[in-house]
């Protein structure tokens, strides 16, 4: 493999084409171990962005893939419909809040809120709200890299500042600060408040990562909030968006973070681990309320359609991963790797340099005081045999549901020392 050719012509995420940080060139992977095409073996802690729950090269995945491709790869969706679009679509609206019975395929995360904010839009449109324009969120957040998406993401972490003149201008609360397990107080919730009632009439929706801030900084907080958030959209007549892509299937420990508050959403993207890390493909589920609303009003159809909507390798493969989660013991997996992430990681906790170790569902993250040396750590998890990538101050862990106790061992191990290295040396 021409490496040299990587480095002078392939942009890799956020990256700068004259001074790129390493890459590391990998042969295959399979189960939670990514082969370097040197041959070194990495236990893989991140499940490629929180997609391969099921690890890599399964079985049972592959397989579907494979007999997708000798039926069809791909068809166009406008006019035409295929069983593995149906019968995805009938699993989705089966494991959701019951009033979410509408979907729309897309083809990656930041697609579906897209999407999602356009629903939004559309339906204050045609229910005779045009001046709900704005959309309000909460700080911390992360939405994806498109410019509705940016929009809404944190504004000081998002690249607000690069694109503030083209930029919509949105509404932005504090992040709760109550923690996972505890109550949502007045005073936690009363800045969403105080916003949502003096701004509600310009806000089409609010959208909000549900108890688990991903991208934005890994925070976890009260699955009360969502409950007096939803109180509050209802009160003013706002939408209520939640973002599932990196919490949805199983990684918080409930199949999706809402269920942790018991809270139903108007709308809902899901993403990241629907076809267990194999494609790219998403949905934005609505209720049926949304769908009437825009389908009543001008011009009586939903304005989207993606030129590989609904991808039937995709669609059969997020199938199939369903069908492997459903048919496994994830609960408990998720509740052991939980639990060997707490253990594991405690001992991060007596590091100088160590602000904070949290762990929730098969997530666990080390934030330190000071942002990483990106070069210099990565290599050194790659010398421990492990893969883990992280940003800014935040060293974290998602591993696969199908880690072993010993392999979880060997990764937390790895955190535990590269953090003590990377905490004691230079800036
Ligand atoms: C990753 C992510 C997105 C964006 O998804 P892409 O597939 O990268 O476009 C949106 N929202 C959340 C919460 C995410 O974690």
């Amino acid at each position: 493999m021409n490496l040299d050719f990587d480095r002078e012509h392939i942009w890799h995420p956020y990256t700068s084409m004259r001074d790129p940080l390493p890459v590391y060139p990998v042969r295959g992977a399979r189960g939670v171990t990514i082969e370097l095409e040197d041959g070194r073996l990495l236990i893989d802690g991140m499940s490629s962005w929180w997609a391969a729950i099921h690890g890599y090269n399964h079985p049972v995945l592959n397989d579907a893939l494979e007999r997708q491709v000798r039926a069809m790869s791909h068809v166009m969706f406008g006019g035409l419909t295929h069983r593995p679009a149906v019968e995805l679509a009938e699993r989705l609206v089966g494991m959701t809040p019951k009033p979410l019975t509408k979907v729309f395929y897309s083809d990656s995360g930041s697609v579906s809120v897209e999407v999602a904010i356009k629903m939004a839009l559309q339906y204050q449109h045609a229910s005779g709200r045009p001046e709900k324009l704005r959309l309000m969120a909460i700080r911390s957040g992360y939405h994806g890299d498109t410019f509705a998406a940016m929009s809404v993401c944190d504004p000081v972490t998002g690249m607000h500042g690069l694109f503030s003149g083209v930029l919509p201008r949105q509404i932005f609360a504090e992040a709760p600060r109550c923690g996972f397990r505890e109550e949502c107080d007045e005073e936690c919730v009363r800045d969403f408040a105080k916003k949502l009632e003096s701004h509600h009439r310009e806000i089409a929706a609010v959208i909000l990562e549900p108890v688990v801030q991903g991208a934005g900084g890994m925070r976890f907080y009260s699955p009360g909030f969502l409950v007096r958030v939803r109180e509050l959209c209802d009160r003013y007549g706002v939408l209520l968006v939640f973002d599932e892509i990196a919490t949805g299937f199983g990684r918080t420990g409930r199949m999706f973070a809402l269920e942790h508050a018991g809270v139903s959403p108007d709308i809902m993207c899901v993403g990241k681990a629907l076809t267990g890390g194999y494609m790219s493909l998403a949905a934005t589920l609505a209720t049926g309320e949304v769908a009437d609303g825009i389908s009543d009003g001008d011009p009586g159809v939903f304005m989207h359609g993606p030129t590989f909507m609904a991808n039937p390798l995709a669609c059969a493969v997020a199938l199939a991963s369903i069908g492997l989660l459903e048919g496994s013991d994830w609960k408990r997996r998720v509740l052991d790797i939980e639990r060997g992430l707490r253990e594991g990681l405690k001992p991060c906790r007596d590091i100088q340099g160590v602000a904070d170790v949290r762990v929730l569902g098969a997530i666990g993250v080390v934030e330190l005081e000071r942002p990483v040396n990106m070069a210099r750590i990565q290599k050194r998890f790659v010398d421990r045999g492990v893969w883990v990538r992280p940003f800014g101050r935040l060293v974290y862990v998602m591993p696969p549901f199908i880690m072993n106790a010993g392999e979880l061992e060997t990764l937390t191990a790895a955190v535990v020392s590269v953090v003590q290295e990377e905490c004691r040396a230079e800036p």
